[in-house]
């Protein structure tokens, strides 16, 4: 029995590792190729002579190679690198970095190219931004769904068991009760025994607001254990709270935060706080959306411009409206998964 379940880990770790080498060579793949594509675009718009339609024919044939090759390896890129990465923090920021740097090619380069223009120019540029475009849409769903799972995670467990010192091994009551937002004696950690002899419980206060509670302060448990009365009146009971001189406030409110009582309330805040900001986000798309599509038509038509700089008022389209609203989309996504981003580093590690 033992045999075979060490046999079925040796195959998955062994899958495990397979897999990791596979996205090994796809990211160095990638990253060579889209390097070598980088590298060879910018050369073509700095150096190859646009004077010579021969030239400039050749060139724009050795553009839509490279153009492919970009797209290739930028692809390679956002899927190896979003394998190997899962989870990391900066994944998600990293990868859309670099596709905005390919997107807004055109609006930068032109300015360090020094006024050349030209197809080849043009259409180089044009490959950058679609390098950019595929990395986009690789990064995008990555980030979308990193950002659902981590949520997911939070709102079913908060702040990871083995990050709290205060609290460990304590386990939530058989007979719990989980009042949303509640206070510290409607949460799944007040143990019943505790709770009857705890003068925090009788005056109805909360104990992470008094900075003394059952996790920290022995004279709670103490009192528990020597089946010490506690009055029943609120205001009574309220001045027996024991009072703790030998630390700081804010050592009591560093215990606080490593205190799973204190983190449970977190979670709460934070399963408040996830709909307050996607509704906002919603609201703000509907609200704005006349302003937010100028906006983005604004700049789509400065990147479009600079793209056609050569060309202006021979290719310099219209952006389509559709495009227009899916950039816009795609902003608010990535505004949104960054925002929970914030949320959870203030909820979880700033504690606030
Ligand atoms: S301090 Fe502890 S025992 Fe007392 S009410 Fe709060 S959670 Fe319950
Ligand atoms: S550490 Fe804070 S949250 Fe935990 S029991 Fe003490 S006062 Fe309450």
């Amino acid at each position: 029995m033992s045999n075979s379940s060490g046999s079925r880990r040796d195959l998955s770790e062994t899958f495990s590792d397979l897999l990791n080498g596979v996205a090994k060579c796809v990211l160095y793949a990638g990253a060579g190729l889209s390097l070598i594509a980088i590298g060879l675009l910018v050369f073509t718009c700095f150096a190859v002579p646009t004077d010579a339609a021969s030239k400039t024919a050749d060139a724009l044939k050795n553009v839509e190679i490279f153009q492919k090759m970009l797209s290739v390896g930028v692809f390679g890129v956002g899927v190896g690198s979003g394998y190997l990465f899962w989870g990391e923090d900066l994944l998600g920021a990293l990868q859309l970095m670099l596709a905005a740097a390919l997107y807004f090619a055109p609006l930068y380069l032109p300015m360090v190219l020094g006024g050349k223009t030209g197809e080849t120019v043009d259409k180089s540029l044009q490959a950058l931004q679609t390098g950019g475009t595929v990395l986009g849409m690789v990064a995008v769903p990555i980030l979308v769904f990193d950002i659902y799972t981590r949520t997911r995670e939070r709102f079913k467990v908060g702040v990871k068991a083995d990050q709290l010192k205060y609290g460990k091994g304590i386990k939530e009551e058989t007979t719990k009760q989980n009042v949303f937002m509640g206070k510290c004696w409607q949460l799944p950690f007040c143990r019943k025994f505790v709770r009857e002899r705890c003068p925090i419980y009788h005056s109805k206060r909360t104990c992470w607001k008094e900075q003394v509670g059952c996790m920290c302060e022995e004279q709670v448990i103490r009192n528990a254990m020597e089946n010490k009365p506690i009055p029943k009146d609120a205001l009574l009971a309220g001045r027996m709270i024991p009072q703790n001189h030998k630390l700081t406030l804010a050592q009591k409110q560093e215990r606080c935060r490593n205190c799973v009582i204190y983190n449970e309330h977190q979670r709460h805040k934070y399963k408040l706080a996830v709909p307050a900001v996607v509704i906002s986000f919603i609201t703000v798309y509907g609200a704005g959306h006349g302003p937010l599509i100028v906006m983005t038509r604004g700049l789509m038509d400065g990147v479009n411009n600079a793209v056609n700089h050569a060309t202006v008022g021979q290719l310099a389209m219209k952006t389509p409206d559709v495009f227009v609203e899916m950039i816009l989309a795609t902003f608010l996504i990535i505004s949104l998964s960054y925002s929970m981003k914030i949320l959870e580093y203030l909820i979880f590690k700033l504690k606030i």
